[in-house]
Parts: C-alpha cells; structure tokens; sequence
C-alpha cells in the first residue's frame, strides 16, 4: 500500500479510538488533510485512499492547486491567516474559511459574499493560548467579533477554531481544546442557528486525539499524513 494510503489507516483507526474514549460516533469528526506544501500528486493520492477534504493555508497555492485538481470531487477548506485583499480569490474555491479573526476581514467577506448566491462559510478563529503573534481574536475582542458578524447577514458562521500553544505533551493542550468548546457552547445562539451543529475545528498531527476527546468536529492533519514539509 502506498505511504499515504498507510498513514490515513492508521490515523482514522486514531480518530476511531479517540472517539470510542469518549463516547462519541467517529461519523461526527471530519479529517481535513492539510496539502500545504505538497504537490497536486499527493492530493491524488490520498484521494485514492478514500479523502476527499483537503486544507490550504497560503491563498496564492491554493489559486495554483485547487483548479489543478478541479476534475476531483474534493472539498477545499482555507486553514491560514487571510488577509483582506485576498478575500475575493478565496472565496469561489473553497467550502469554509476557518481564520477569520478581524471586524475588517469579517467586513470584507460581507462585501464579497454580498455579490454572490448563497452564504460564505466561516469560523471564527480564537486565540484561546492568549499568545502574543498569533493569529485569532484574543478572547478579550471576541464580542465585539461577534457583533462585527451580527452586521454581515451574508456569513455564515459555522463555528470556530484554533491553533493551541506548542506543547511537547499533547496532554497540556487540552484544557485550550476544552476552553475553545466552552466559548463555542457559551456564545452560540449569537451566531448559530439553534438547530445546527457547533462546529470545531481543533486538532493537528500530534494532538488531534486529545481534540476529538474534548469536542472537536473536524481535525487538521498534514504532517502525519503527507510527511515532513520542507
Ligand atoms: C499546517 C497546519 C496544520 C497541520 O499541521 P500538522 O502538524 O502538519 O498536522 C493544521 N492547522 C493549521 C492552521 C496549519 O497551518
């Protein structure tokens, strides 16, 4: 079997026993594989091995690949930092934006999404670590996030997400999983509607079973699937 299809086995079979720890369906847990840096040939590959969701981070790559690979039936998520003036390259090739961090950005998605049929999909990343250089509303910001987003009826909030400190033991991210849940419960009625599900998306290669443990809908994995980005 090929490298990829080996390490998607073994990280579904992961996700499986994490979501067994804690009494979840693994069908409710989505596996993102971040191509970042990998080739449209990896992409295939892992296609092949049954994937279908796939996360960039860097728009001008993903402007390259993802029409590259339009002849898949595969679904792109926008994973990195955004900045305004890409907004409209973004927005056409990709299912769901998961940094959005800024009352500008979230203005500058508006005025797209306003031009377009149907919502632009988003969550709202947060710092939940308080790391200064980091990307995601400090969650001192967050309401006023929040009411940036009650001004754009054209976004569509699915939920939120983060990008914990660097830990050695996976172990000690969990309480920034558990805090990251706890806002999304806390403030949902603010931006989800009361029937939809609280997405988020919280988890990478070497901490995403302690993710899925505390709550996580969707994981993002590149390392362990892909290798070592040079
Ligand atoms: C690169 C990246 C990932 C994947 O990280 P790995 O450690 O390679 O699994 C996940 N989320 C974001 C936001 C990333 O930039």
């Amino acid at each position: 079997m090929p490298l990829i299809a080996q390490n998607l086995e073994l990280i579904r079979k992961k996700m499986q026993s994490a979501a067994d720890r804690a009494g979840r369906s693994v069908d409710e847990i989505l596996l993102i594989a971040v191509s970042k840096r990998f080739p449209e040939e990896a992409v295939r590959e892992a296609f092949r091995a049954g994937q279908t969701r796939f996360g960039e981070n860097r728009v001008q790559e993903a402007e390259q690949k993802i029409p590259a690979l339009a002849d898949l039936p595969l679904e792109w998520h926008f994973i990195g930092h955004l900045q305004t003036n890409k907004v409209k390259k973004i927005i056409p090739l990709v299912h769901l934006i998961h940094g959005v961090d800024n009352p500008r950005l979230v203005a500058a998605l508006q005025q797209e999404a306003e031009k377009r049929p149907g919502p632009v999909n988003i969550l709202l990343q947060v710092n939940v670590g308080g790391e200064e250089q980091k990307s995601g509303v400090d969650e001192s910001d967050f309401e006023s996030l929040l009411s940036a987003l009650s001004e754009a009826p054209n976004l569509s909030c699915r939920g939120l997400m983060t990008v914990p400190p660097y830990e050695d033991d996976p172990e000690r991210v969990r309480p920034y999983f558990r805090r990251l849940r706890e806002l999304g419960e806390r403030y949902r009625s603010d931006f989800l509607a009361p029937e939809a599900r609280l997405e988020l998306s919280m988890g990478m290669s070497h901490d995403f079973h302690v993710a899925i443990e505390e709550g996580a809908t969707m994981i993002r994995v590149g390392t362990s699937i892909f290798g070592e980005r040079v």
